[in-house]
């Protein structure tokens, strides 16, 4: 019997398939496709998925493959030359080093086309199986396991496969949340757009080197473009209206180089167009993320609007905590009911990046529908890097309940992320939990002493910033949560006690 079964091969199941086999997990992947997505799709790795990816060894190479973020702009206008409407951010310098003060894990400007065969590559040097043109028909799940019914597409030859665990990486669409009956909340349907994909010379539009995004608004149609981040590679979307009897149909090449010719200040653009393809600005969450030994990651879980590039970044933590929970039952490390902590902690984190596309959306693309029903959002670092993680994998302290927390004043609270420092020992915190369990202590209370079987670090003079004073520790776990802290001396038993209750066992 197989542990894991991943349905898909987008960035929901090839990270949760290799954060799984890093764990020693067997894993196998299944997708329908012939390989990965062509698409160039989600452009961006946020400062939480880098330092997910660090820790998965592949962030260095991540890095390399996007532009220098610092080269990245973003402006609402009415066309790339034309009157602009709002700059979003103008100088992503600044951004950075804000935010390096919290995380060092980097910013990266890959495209989902160049990460996801990184990410399947890791996933297969730790052991992964990969088979892709390959479909999940159907699945029936019992008290021990899932029994998978896949068809290989090529030859037509069906075949049953037996496993611990079946995730459902398989999209917004996701076949398997559907034949589940999870049904989904939120505000759905937004706006309807074709995606385009191009290749085309620019380098008299657009300064070399940098990365652009427009939001475009233009009297004739509204859309976006982005330059992705190889030589000639574009992408451009177009709204359409399925409302006002408009399909994908009426779209033809000829009307879309119309429209890009408008939208790029561009008249004799020759674009050569590789891909089209339509697809719904849409707000959903699943209302269940598990059903028995079945769990739903990435767009299968919740979907959002790209405007803010959260949701390809959210399939890949989602991947890391269902990967590093569904490995510590599978070794025996945790009890099952560890893994019911997977739904509460990445729902909430979903309705934050939720919160934070539809503002985006709203000023963005589509001012009208601005209003009461629109929520504030915090701001896309807090709602990345500030999330509270309310579970029984966390000793709560009595706190206000509020659902984020600013990151730069994060102070060592159980349930948020732990405040980033150098320790004694010249290493990164994120590279210790980035490792497993960490117990990191003030210097004076003996924890240095106590063997709990995980690993242990002096935190040395910095043991205010996770606010334990000089005898306390802090329990960090492999996700960098703070799972409990004690200002207390040394107290092996109740470590141990705390350990079995955050795990389960
Ligand atoms: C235009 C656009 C721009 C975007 N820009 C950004 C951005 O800048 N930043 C960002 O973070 N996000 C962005 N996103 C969102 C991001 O692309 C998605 O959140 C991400 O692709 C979700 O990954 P996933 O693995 O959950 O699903 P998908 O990428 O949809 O992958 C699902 C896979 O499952 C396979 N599958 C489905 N059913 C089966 C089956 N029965 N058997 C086998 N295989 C199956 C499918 O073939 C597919 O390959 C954008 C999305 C769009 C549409």
């Amino acid at each position: 019997m197989t542990d894991v079964i991943v349905v898909g091969a987008g960035l929901g199941g090839t990270s949760t398939a290799m954060f799984l086999a890093m764990r020693g997990v067997d894993v196998l992947l299944v997708e329908r496709h012939q390989g990965t997505s062509p698409h160039p799709r989600a452009a961006g790795q946020h400062p939480r998925t880098m330092e997910f990816l660090r820790i998965g060894q592949v962030a260095d190479e991540i890095l390399a493959a996007g532009h220098p973020p610092s080269a990245f702009r973003i402006k609402v206008a009415e066309s790339l030359r034309g009157k602009v409407i709002h700059t979003i951010v103008e100088d992503f310098d600044d951004v950075l080093s804000h935010v390096e003060q919290v995380s060092p894990a980097g910013w990266g400007s890959a495209t989902q086309d160049q990460v996801e065969p990184i990410l399947l590559n890791q996933a297969t040097k730790h052991g992964a199986t990969v088979r892709f043109a390959t479909e999940l028909v159907s699945f029936e799940q019992d008290a021990d396991g899932v029994t998978a019914n896949l068809l290989d597409i090529a030859s037509g030859r069906a075949e049953q496969v037996r496993a611990k665990y079946l995730v459902a990486a398989d999209g917004n669409r996701s076949p398997v949340r559907e034949r589940l009956g999870i049904p989904r909340s939120g505000f759905g349907g937004l706006s309807n757009h074709i995606g385009i994909v191009f290749d085309a010379d620019m380098s008299e539009l657009l300064p070399d080197g940098e990365q652009w995004l427009y939001y475009l608004q233009n009297p004739a149609f509204t859309g976006a473009y982005i330059n992705v981040n190889r030589q000639d590679r574009h992408i451009f979307a177009i709204e359409y209206h399925p409302e006002k009897g408009e399909s994908f149909a009426d779209y033809p090449h000829s009307r879309i180089i119309e429209l890009m010719r408008i939208g790029l200040d561009a008249p004799d653009l020759q674009p050569e167009i590789l891909w089209t393809g339509p697809w719904e600005m849409a707000a959903r969450i699943a209302d269940r993320w598990r059903d028995g030994r079945v769990f739903l990651v990435g767009d299968a879980a919740k979907v959002t609007p790209p405007t803010g590039g959260l949701g390809g970044n959210a399939a890949v933590c989602d991947g890391f905590d269902l990967a590093w929970k569904l490995a510590a039952v599978l070794t025996g490390e945790a009890g099952p009911g560890l893994l019911d902590t997977y739904e509460p902690e990445r729902k909430s984190a979903a309705e934050m990046v939720v919160n934070e596309s539809l503002f985006n959306y709203v000023q963005r693309m589509a001012p009208h529908l601005a209003g009461p029903d629109i929520p504030t959002p915090v701001g896309p670092i807090q709602a990345v890097l500030g999330v509270r993680h309310t579970s029984s994998a966390v000793i709560p302290e009595p706190n206000d309940g509020s659902p984020t927390m600013d990151p730069f004043r994060i102070s060592g609270e159980p349930g948020f992320r732990a405040p980033h420092v150098v320790l004694p020992t010249g290493e990164s915190t994120l590279d210790v939990w980035g490792a497993g369990w960490a117990l990191l202590a003030g210097p004076d209370g003996g924890w240095d002493k106590v063997d709990a079987g995980i690993q242990y670090r002096s935190l040395g003079d910095q043991y205010d910033r996770f606010g334990v004073g000089p005898e306390g520790a802090s329990l960090i776990r492999p996700d960098g949560i703070v799972a409990w802290r004690t200002t207390d001396k040394a107290d092996e038993v109740t470590l141990k006690n705390v350990l079995r209750q955050v795990l389960s066992c």
